[in-house]
């Protein structure tokens, strides 16, 4: 039931980074962690693996945009421990809450049925921005008796307390850290005030439900349990689920920068008061999403799912790279300008890729020097808490260098081979399917026949004919472009 895994193949690289040489072996991996707001060195628990939480999403309507920011950040982020670790990520589906009840109650459908879509959904998405499986997708109502045990024993700890409504609710006093990864001091918060819904701001904070009573609003929503009939609150849910699969104590927790008040400043008071242990080492946070410099609202228009974006005719990929272009600790805006520009540098990657296939050229004395400077820079640049920036730049400066001489010929078909290596290992994390461009690149037959028709014609000036060809290879889906070197032919292909 909970490990349902994703029906694609993992990434097959695990190893590859390790091959590389070690440029500068000195450069440690360094994250920034909310938790004491600098970078730190990342120490992983055990030296080997590395164990990671990523909340997941509440599946009462389609994922938008800007929660694919953080999913995507998630995604490059499992992918580059991948490079030096055995990565167990789990990623949670939050099936019960005040939102998914309310939608499914509007729309007359069963809960359960209700969310199962979104579920589907959600997966089809990850698939198509090529984000990689976690090991778990833990659902909340597979894990409510996991739920309740903790919060029995906050009960025996008289730190939790149950309300005259009935729900149960956590007493923030008696934990002396709330609030220090929020950063906001607990006298600040209202004593005695308590707040029953799963999300609300810091001015509100008090002591919340852990869980909630039944009433009328709930319909059938409920579990009987030793806590009474009532159903867990949002926070609860996420405790439960990461320390099931990832023991008390673990490396990494993330989520967007809404999550971190109160959702993850509640998840660590309710597991460390429960295990009296420290839960997580770094907690790690996107940035939000704005549209067009403003806040991202149905109300102002400019709401967007991934399907609208696809639906505009962008390629899955173009949304990946123009996430993965920007770093996740700053804001990103999204205009359809930018996704523009993404879309051409996915072109540009992938057609570079092309022609260094075909190249045959003499041998290229720099290359040697292009390639370290841009393993490095891609490595140093990942290794500085994830500037991914930095890292595709990598990728684009080695093309601006290394443009000319394919063009003129001055690069042996080894080298290219050796360069085409540099953007296999960097497609690992930028995830535009490279190595599958490669192997589909091939000309057909019938299509080198038509071109060399075409030379032909040009050679004995029968323009006319070279122009009809040249229209016919169109239909065929191929260019073909007139270079000082020759023709050059390539695919029309939809970046999907
Ligand atoms: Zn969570």
């Amino acid at each position: 039931m909970m490990d349902q895994i994703l029906p694609f193949s993992r990434n097959p690289f695990k190893k590859s980074f390790k091959e590389l040489p070690e440029y500068n072996p000195v450069m440690p991996l360094v994250l920034y962690n909310t938790l004491n707001r600098q970078k730190e060195i990342f120490h992983p628990i055990s030296p080997s693996e590395v164990k990671l939480y990523t909340c997941g999403p509440t599946v009462y309507d389609f994922a938008h945009i800007g929660n694919f920011r953080t999913y995507l950040f998630e995604d490059i982020l499992r992918r580059w421990l991948a490079s030096k670790y055995n990565v167990i990520q789990v990623m949670n589906i939050t099936d019960v809450d005040d939102k998914t009840i309310r939608r499914s109650k509007e729309k007359g459908i069963p809960l359960h049925e209700y969310t199962h879509d979104y579920i589907n959904f959600f997966f089809e998405d990850l698939l198509s921005l090529k984000i990689e499986p976690a090991e778990y997708y833990p659902r909340a109502t597979d894990h409510i008796q996991e739920m309740v045990q903790i919060i029995q024993d906050l009960l025996e700890k008289k730190i939790a307390y149950q309300g005259e409504d009935k729900s149960i609710y956590y007493d923030v006093s008696k934990f002396p850290e709330y609030g220090k990864l929020a950063h906001i001091e607990v006298k600040e918060l209202k004593s005695g005030a308590r707040v029953s819904h799963d999300e609300y701001d810091k001015e509100e904070a008090s002591d919340f439900a852990l869980w909630k009573a039944w009433d009328k609003e709930d319909g059938n929503v409920f579990w009987e349990t030793s806590l009474g009939k009532g159903r867990p609150g949002w926070h609860i849910e996420c405790s439960a689920m990461s320390m099931k699969y990832l023991g008390h104590h673990f490396d990494i927790h993330t989520g967007g920068v809404d999550n971190i008040f109160p959702h993850h400043q509640n998840e660590i008071a309710q597991s460390e008061a429960h295990t009296g242990e420290k839960f997580v080492n770094y907690w790690l946070h996107a940035e939000h999403l704005i549209v067009e410099g403003k806040k991202m609202s149905k109300s102002l228009g400019n709401f967007y799912t991934v399907r609208d974006i696809l639906k505009k005719g962008f390629s899955p990929l173009a949304l990946r790279y123009f996430y993965v272009s920007s770093h996740y600790r700053s804001k990103l805006n999204f205009t359809l300008q930018g996704l523009q520009g993404a879309e051409s540098s996915v072109h540009r990657i992938r057609d570079f890729i092309l022609r260094l296939k075909s190249a045959h050229g003499a041998s290229y004395p720099e290359l040697p020097e292009v390639l370290n400077k841009a393993y490095q820079e891609f490595k140093e640049g990942m290794d500085d808490d994830l500037n991914t920036p930095r890292a595709t730049a990598a990728v684009h400066e080695s093309i601006n260098h290394l443009n000319t001489p394919l063009e003129e010929k001055s690069i042996s078909r080894e080298q290219a081979q050796e360069v085409i290596q540099f953007f296999l290992h960097a497609d690992k994390i930028l995830g535009l399917n490279l190595d599958e461009i490669l192997k589909e690149s091939h000309i057909p037959q019938e299509i080198q026949k038509l071109i060399s028709e075409r030379e032909s014609a040009r050679k004995n000036k029968d323009y006319r004919k070279a122009d009809e060809i040249r229209k016919a290879l169109q239909e065929k889906h191929f260019i073909i472009e007139d270079t000082p070197s020759g023709p050059r032919v390539k695919r029309i292909e939809s970046i999907s």
